[in-house]
């Protein structure tokens, strides 16, 4: 048997991995910017995430939810003192896509309707709104037989008021677009959808998937416009690479038995994994740093010739030119050994480090890409 190939990979197979820095089964060292599309939180194979999930694995592991798991109760008092959400409750499951499923279905379960608003380019992981990112009206059309979504355009409020009505069920956006090359909603986009979402009954859904987990520099990237959604989503760097997803729920959800469910969402590794990760962001005051470090990387590049565009928050950040990334990307990889991300816009590069990454290491990647510009866009002398 073989894989069945979906992913275009780039071409390293790492062995061993700490901090920013990976190493290659040809010994080769490189600097990753990336952290498999932003699931690097806390940098890799940090000693006390090492720790605490190895004194687990030899303690229990793997024990679905049949029986009392205090590990979770942990997780979900520390998730809700460090997030500011300490009266939601947390429902957890194993991917960004899970939990965006599971938040549609609460939402349906709670108003009974099926229709939902999402934005354009935005992504919500294979779920039933996989295509919202796309313009292709025959695969919109094709999702639109089994669901209702309407797709809008981000920040366009005057097109939002005159959609929603009381049919929607809820309305999902991403704290920042991660996938569509980093678009932030603005915080007024944000209140309004809040204060229609309040007006018609539908529930407002925050998917923080990517920018979530202190990336933005807050817990959630819309904490920034003081909106409280009704419920949140949040997978990738929950667990530094071990694989967790949740759906933090307003108190104004009820539980109850057979709601919701999953075999292996809050597992003890799982747990260990993730109640690791939110000690560290706390104890190292990552949240703080993703910020400052952010927003000097940000002016840096805003200082390279041959950038179009530099946008985000924190250690979010999309870095957009006037031409396809492909050759530089190629550049970056194969002589600096820098890895970095792309976007559904090939123009823009996506960077999204461990949030524990060093001011040095942001110099290493500023330099080679101000030296790979500078010879890329030389005029030739042919
Ligand atoms: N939501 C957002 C905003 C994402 O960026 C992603 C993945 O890229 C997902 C959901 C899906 O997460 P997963 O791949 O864990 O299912």
């Amino acid at each position: 048997m073989k894989t069945f190939n979906v992913y275009p990979l780039t071409p390293i197979t790492p062995v061993r991995a700490e901090g920013s820095w990976l190493w290659d089964n040809k010994k080769e060292k490189y600097l990753d910017l990336y952290g498999g599309h932003a699931v690097i939180s806390i940098g890799h194979s940090h000693p006390y995430y090492i720790e605490k999930i190895t004194r687990q694995l030899n303690n229990i592991a793997f024990y679905s939810n049949s029986v009392l798991n205090p590990l979770q109760e942990e997780l979900a008092y520390k998730l809700g003192e460090l997030s500011g959400y300490p009266d939601h409750n947390l429902f957890l499951c194993n991917s960004g896509a899970e939990a965006n499923e599971n938040a549609l279905k609460l939402s349906s379960f709670k108003n009974e309707r099926k229709k939902i608003i999402a934005f354009q380019k935005s992504f919500h992981g294979r779920t039933s709104l996989a295509v919202a990112g796309t313009n292709d009206t025959s695969i919109q059309a094709e999702i639109n037989k089994t669901h209702e979504v309407v797709f809008l355009p981000l920040n366009n409020e005057e097109v939002f008021a005159d959609t929603i009505d009381d049919s929607v069920c809820a309305v999902i956006i991403e704290g920042i677009q991660g996938v569509a090359g980093i678009h932030t909603p603005t915080n007024s986009f944000l209140q309004l959808l809040r204060k229609k979402c309040d007006e018609t009954g539908a529930v407002l859904i925050l998917d923080e998937v990517q920018s979530g987990y202190g990336r933005s520099g807050k817990f959630f990237a819309h904490q920034y416009s003081g909106v409280k959604p009704d419920l949140i989503t949040t997978a990738k760097g929950m667990g530094n690479g071990f694989p967790i997803g949740g759906v933090l729920i307003s108190p104004d959800f009820k539980a109850k038995y057979g709601l919701l469910g999953t075999t292996f969402g809050g597992n003890h590794l799982a747990c260990a994994a993730a109640i690791s990760v939110l000690d560290v962001i706390k104890e190292e005051n990552l949240m703080e740093s993703a910020f400052a470090l952010g927003e000097k990387w940000m002016k840096q590049l805003k200082t390279i010739e041959g950038i179009k565009d530099v946008r985000g928050k924190g250690l979010m950040i999309g870095v957009e030119f006037d031409f396809p990334i492909t050759e530089l990307k190629n550049t970056l990889t194969n002589e600096y050994h820098i890895l970095v991300g792309t976007a559904s816009n090939k123009n823009v590069i996506r960077l999204l480090p461990a949030l524990t990454v060093k001011a040095k290491e942001i110099e290493l990647f500023n330099e080679a890409l101000a030296i790979s510009l500078s010879k890329q866009l030389q005029p030739s002398n042919n």
